[in-house]
C-alpha cells in the first residue's frame, strides 16, 4: 500500500512537470525523492536461511510465508578474506555496513572496532534491543553490541553486552553470565533466567538468558520452559515500545531466528523446517505490530545460506515435504536418546514417524549406535532420500539469500545488493 502512494505521487509529480507552462524554466530534474523516515526498525535475520529455505517453508506450511509477498531483492553475502561467508562477517556487514572478515564481531578488515547501528541509534537516543535463539554471545547478535577479533571470544562478549545500553537481550548463552548476574542486577538490568521470569519480565533493560547454551530447536522445544521466538519478539516490541526513550525517540531491534543455520550444518531437514516456520511465525508477529503502528521499517534477511540445501535430487522431478513433517525430533535428540536405548533403530522409526524402516536400515542404525557422525549420516538420508532433499556441505555456501522489507524506508532496500550495502541503508534509512 505505503509503496502504492509513492508511486502514484511520483506519478503525479511528473505529471506535473509535464505540463508546466512553455515559459516556464525548464524543470531541473528532481534529486531522488528523500526516502520515508521510520520511526522504527525491526531487522529481522534468519541465520543460513537460502532460496530453497523459502521454497521448503512455503510447501511445508502449505501457504506463503508472512514475507513472501515483501521480496524486494537479494544479497550477496562475502566476507573480505573469502566468498563464503561466516556468521561474524555477515553480521557485521548488517552491523556496520561494511565487509569484513570471517570471524570479525563488530571489527573492520583492519581489525578495528566499527559503530553499529544500535550504537548509533543509542547514541541518538532510541532503545535498542537484540533477540536471538542461539546463545545471546554468539556472532550475529554480537556483532551488533560487541567488538572482538574472533568470535570465540564469547566471555569477553557477554562482559561487553552486560555493560552495554542495550535494552533488551533476550537468547540462549547463560553460562557466559554466570559471574555478571550480579553486577547486572546492580546495573539495573532485570534479569530473568526461566520462563517464569521471563512472562514476568516487564521493565527495560530486560535481559533473558533461557538456556546455558543455544535455545532448543522449534522441533525439540518444551514450551514450558523456553518462549517461542514469536513470543519473544511481541514481548521485546511490547517492552520497547512502553520505553521513554522509544516514545521520544523510537527502537532499533534485531531478532534472529538462529537456529535455522544449525540444522543446515547438521544436515537437519526437519529441525530446519522447524525453525524456518518459527522464524515465520516471528516475523508475521514484527509485521503485524509494524502494520498497526505504520511507522516502522521491517526488513528481513539472512547472513547466508547453510547446508547447500536443494529440493529435489538423484535425477528424480520430485521432493515432498511430508517425511519431514512427520519427523518428530532433531537429530540431536534422536541421538541421545538412541544412545541410550536397547534399539536405537526403534527410536529412529518412532521420531521419523514411520510404519516400517526401509530395509537393512536398522541393522546399520544398530550397528552405528556407537558412531555418532555414522549414525547422523543414516538418520540425514532416512529423511532426506525420500523427501527428495539433498545436501551439499556442513558448512555455509555463497548463494544470494532474500531480501524482504516493509513498511516507511522499505523502499531503500531493492535489487541485489551486498551485505555491506544493506547495513548502510539500515544507516541511512534512520539518518544515522
Ligand atoms: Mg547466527
Ligand atoms: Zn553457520
Amino acid at each position: 500500500m505505503i509503496r502504492i502512494l509513492v508511486l502514484l505521487a511520483s506519478l503525479l509529480v511528473a505529471g506535473c512537470a509535464v505540463s508546466q507552462p512553455a515559459s516556464a524554466p525548464a524543470p531541473v530534474p528532481s534529486a531522488p525523492a528523500s526516502p520515508e523516515r521510520p520511526r522504527n526498525v525491526i531487522l529481522m535475520i534468519a541465520d543460513g536461511f537460502g532460496p530453497a529455505s523459502a521454497t521448503l517453508g512455503a510447501a511445508a506450511k502449505g501457504a506463503p510465508l508472512a514475507f513472501d509477498s515483501l521480496l524486494v531483492g537479494s544479497v550477496e553475502t562475502s566476507a573480505t578474506d573469502s566468498r563464503v561467508t561466516d556468521s561474524a562477517a555477515g553480521a557485521t556487514a548488517y552491523a556496520c555496513g561494511l565487509k569484513t572478515y570471517n570471524g570479525a564481531i563488530g571489527m573492520d578488515a583492519d581489525r578495528q572496532p566499527c559503530r553499529t547501528v544500535l550504537e548509533a541509534a543509542e547514541a541518538r537516543g532510541m532503545a535498542t534491543g537484540l533477540v536471538a535463539t542461539s546463545r545471546i554471545t554468539h556472532a550475529t547478535p554480537a556483532s551488533f553490541a560487541a567488538h572482538v577479533a574472533l568470535r570465540a571470544e564469547e566471555a569477553e562478549i557477554a562482559s561487553q553486552l552486560a555493560a552495554s545500553d542495550v535494552d533488551v537481550l533476550f537468547g540462549g548463552g547463560r553460562t557466559f553470565f554466570a559471574d555478571l548476574l550480579g553486577p547486572m542486577a546492580e546495573a539495573a538490568w532485570h534479569v530473568a533466567t526461566d520462563r517464569a521470569g521471563f512472562d514476568a519480565l516487564d521493565r527495560l533493560p530486560a535481559a533473558a538468558l533461557l538456556a546455558d547454551d543455544h535455545l532448543a530447536y522449534e522441533i525439540d522445544r518444551d514450551e514450558t520452559a523456553q518462549p517461542s521466538l514469536a513470543e519473544m519478539t511481541t514481548r521485546a516490541l511490547d517492552l520497547l515500545a512502553a520505553s521513554s526513550d522509544a516514545r521520544a525517540n523510537g527502537f532499533f531491534l534485531m531478532i534472529e531466528g538462529s537456529r535455522v543455520d544449525h540444522a543446515g550444518h547438521g544436515n537437519d531437514p526437519a529441525a530446519h523446517l522447524g525453525d524456518i516456520l518459527a522464524y515465520d511465525a516471528a516475523v508475521a508477529a514484527a509485521l503485524a505490530w509494524a502494520a498497526a503502528d505504520g511507522a516502522t521499517l521491517v526488513v528481513s534477511t539472512a547472513d547466508h545460506e547453510t547446508g547447500g540445501m536443494t529440493l529435489g535430487r538423484d535425477g528424480v522431478y520430485q521432493w515432498d515435504p511430508a517425511p519431514l513433517l512427520a519427523t518428530t525430533a532433531s537429530h540431536d535428540v534422536i541421538l541421545s536418546r538412541a544412545e541410550a536405548a536397547s534399539d536405537p533403530a526403534e527410536v529412529v522409526r518412532l521420531a521419523l514417524g514411520l510404519d516400517v524402516l526401509p530395509e537393512g536400515a536398522a541393522d546399520a542404525l544398530r550397528a552405528a549406535q556407537a558412531t555418532p557422525a555414522a549414525f547422523r549420516l543414516l538418520v540425514r538420508d532416512l529423511q532426506s532420500v525420500p523427501a527428495g532433499v539433498a545436501w551439499t556441505t556442513s558448512g555455509h555456501t555463497a548463494v544470494d539469500v532474500g531480501l524482504y522489507a516493509f513498511g516507511p524506508g522499505a523502499a531503500l532496500f531493492h535489487g541485489r545488493m551486498g551485505n555491506d550495502a544493506v547495513g548502510q541503508a539500515l544507516f541511512e534509512v534512520l539518518g544515522l
